[in-house]
Parts: C-alpha cells; structure tokens; sequence
C-alpha cells in the first residue's frame, strides 16, 4: 500500500524524523484557513497523489500568505498528473532551503538486507543521481540479524560526504530513526527526497514515499484506513461492485479464465507470444450465463480491448455450462465487434465445443489449446 505524502510524514513524525507542520485540505477556501492557521506567513501547497514528480508537473507551489494559497489551491485542485486527478492538498509551512539531500531505506531482495541509500546530491530523481553520478550515491545493507548499528548511519553521512558536525550528527539521528520506522511499521520503502538543510542547519524531511507490505497491515489497523479508495482505478471499482474478479492491465487482449492460477497462467502466455493483456478476470467456479455477462461486460468497457480470449479448463465448473453462457452473453450484449477466440478443455469439453459449433457466430473462434488459443487472440488483436 502506497501512502500520501501527507500519511508517510504522519509517521515520520512518530518516530521523531522532524517536518514541518501543516494540515490536508480539499477546497481553496480550507488551504486559506489552514495557511491562516499555521501562522499566515507562506506555505507551500502540495498536491497529494500517489506518483512522483509533482513539482515538475505543477503540483507543488509556494504562496506567500493565505490569499495566494487559496489561489495557489484552485489552480492545483483538478489537476490532472499523470492520470491523478488532485483532489486533496497538503498545506505545509514554506522552509528555507539552503541544500537538498536523499536517504532511502529499501528492501534489496537480492540480498534480502534492507538497504540505505543517501547523497547529497538531493531533489532529483534518485535514478538520475544513480546514472549520472554513481559515485555520489552511498548504498548500504544492514544486516537484519544484527540489527542498526551506530556505524551505518556514520557510514552513510561520512560515505556522502557531509563535513558539517551539526548535520552530520542531525543526518545519524534521522537514520537511526528511519531505519526503526521502516522495520516497525512494515515498510517496503522510505524515501526522504529531498532531506533539507535550512539557511540556519536545521535539517528535515521536505517529502516523503512510503510504501508498506499489504500483507502486514492486519498489525498496523491505523495505517490500513488510509486506504483510498477513490484513487483505484474506476473500472476495478465497477467489476468490485459487479462481483467481477478484475485486475486492469495496460494492453489489447482481453482475458477471461476459470480460476486464479489459469487465468494468471494465460495472462503470462499471451505475454508470451507477444501479445499484451488487457486484464486478469476470474471467472470463478460458475461460468453460468449471468458471470459471463458480468466478466465481459467489464472487459469491454476498456476501450482498449480488441479482442477476447476465454480459457476454460472445466473441473466442477462444466464447458457445456460456459458456452452456453457465452452464447447467451453474446445474445445480451454487443459483442459484434470483438474476436472471441475459445478454448475450452475438461468436463463436457467435447458438447461444449459442439454448442458454439452449433451456434455458428462468426466472430466466436475455436482453439485447442492453450496455446494456439493466445497466439490467435494476439493476431486477431493485431489485426482489428
Ligand atoms: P515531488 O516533486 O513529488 O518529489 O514533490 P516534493 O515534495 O519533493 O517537492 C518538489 C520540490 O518543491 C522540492 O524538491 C523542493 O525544491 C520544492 N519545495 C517543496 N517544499 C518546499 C518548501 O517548503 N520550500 C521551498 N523553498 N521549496 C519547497
Ligand atoms: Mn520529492
């Protein structure tokens, strides 16, 4: 689960790594009122949304008194970055910056370590520093048995380069305090980009990227109602709503499957061949007429989609069931338009393929197998 920047520094502030105050508001007139109420000196208004970079797009702005946040407010409220729509501000005391540093705390699977990373060299993509400037990057593993110890954060800070003794002892404490964060509340990452150091030496976190395992937020109850669920994608919603199992994907092959584990495996045999999937949809234990309408309903509301791959592997679930359910979604909805490439295999595979030979519909396609079946529905997607 990713959080808001305005959630990742909520916890920050529990562990003591210092930022600045600020309040979150949803129209011009409450960034007014809260700029007011942080002292009615500038403030910065930042867009609260779940992607990065929103400086560079426009979602970050300074305003110096609580007129110009209300301005600064309205022309962010709306605004469109990168397929999020902003629709909550964070309002946030302006700091002086004298310098923009980077630490991140990171699971390293490959060497099952978290892993630091810190440079001075803050502000920018870390991915840019990465490429360009290798050498100003300080990467290091704590071991977890272990636990931090003392000399990391020393490592880090005098790894990175910071020669003032405030920082240096400013930056250790953050580390320490992040690395206690990152474990507790069962963070895939922290990041802190920039880290700033104020005209007078304060050093404090300007910006926060927090993840957190999905698997462990049944201990951290707090954090699991942040979730929001207005940023999901509107059509995963729908199918929510529909009971339809639906993860949306970013190509032109439709895919529906009976079960998880076979849709999942047809969704990685259309990549592949080459293709690209539309989705992952499981058809459940049913394929009774009314889920198939549901599932295709879903399906053909990307518009995306060029054409459709059943693949069904009948257990308890029965083939002559799902063409019939197939035939009888095609009769309820307009799917004229749509190759529908079919396999089916298993219970009364043989009658269920009779059934749409039967049916005769010119756009309803037989395969055999798996296979053959993905490779169509890729070459039928290619040529719509
Ligand atoms: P991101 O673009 O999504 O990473 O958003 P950030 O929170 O990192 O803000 C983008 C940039 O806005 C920062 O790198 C800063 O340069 C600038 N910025 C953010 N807050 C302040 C602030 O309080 N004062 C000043 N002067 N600049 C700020
Ligand atoms: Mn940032």
């Amino acid at each position: 689960m990713d959080l808001y920047e305005y959630q990742g520094k909520d916890l920050f502030r529990r562990f003591g790594i210092p930022v600045s105050e600020g309040r979150l508001v949803d129209t011009p007139e409450g960034a007014l009122a809260a700029a007011d109420e942080l002292g009615g000196g500038p403030v910065v208004v930042k867009a609260q949304v779940l992607t990065g970079g929103r400086g560079k797009a426009g979602g970050v702005k300074l305003a110096d008194s609580p007129d110009d946040a209300e301005a600064k407010a309205n022309d962010i409220l709306g605004l469109d970055i990168r397929g999020h729509v902003v629709r909550k501000l964070w309002i946030e005391q302006a700091s002086d910056i004298a310098k923009e540093y980077y630490l991140s705390i990171t699971f390293d699977r490959g060497a099952k370590k978290p892993l630091f990373m810190f440079t001075t060299q803050g502000g920018v993509e870390i991915e840019q520093v990465a490429e360009e400037n290798p050498d100003a990057l300080v990467r290091l593993h704590v071991d977890p048995l272990e636990g931090f110890q003392p000399w990391v954060a020393r490592a880090l800070v005098y790894g990175g380069g910071v020669d003032d003794p405030s920082e240096q002892k400013q930056i250790a404490a953050i580390v320490e305090k992040l690395y206690r964060c990152f474990v507790e509340t069962d963070a895939m990452l922290c990041e802190i980009n920039p880290l700033i150091v104020t005209p007078d030496g304060e050093v404090k976190a300007l910006d926060s990227k927090f993840t957190i395992d999905d698997s462990s937020l049944f201990r951290h109850p707090d954090v699991a109602e942040w979730r929001d669920t207005t940023a999901a994608d509107p059509l995963e919603t729908y199918a929510r709503e529909q009971g339809v199992t639906y993860v949306k994907l970013d190509g032109d092959v439709g895919i529906l499957g009976n079960g998880a584990g076979l849709s999942m495996s047809t969704v990685d045999v259309v990549a592949h061949v080459g293709g690209r999937p539309a989705n992952f949809c499981d058809l459940g234990g049913g394929g009774d007429a009314e889920g198939v309408v549901k599932a295709l309903d879903v399906i053909t509301r990307d518009p995306q989609v060029k054409s459709i791959f059943f693949n069904i592997f009948g257990g308890i679930t029965r083939c002559d069931e799902v063409a019939r359910g197939i035939l009888a979604a095609l009769d309820r909805l307009d799917m004229s338009r749509y190759p529908i490439v079919v396999r089916l295999d298993g219970t009364n595979a043989a009658e269920g393929r009779q059934i749409l030979a039967d049916a005769a519909k010119s756009n309803v396609h037989p395969a055999s197998t798996m296979l053959e079946g993905a490779r169509e529905a890729v070459e039928l997607a290619e040529s719509a």
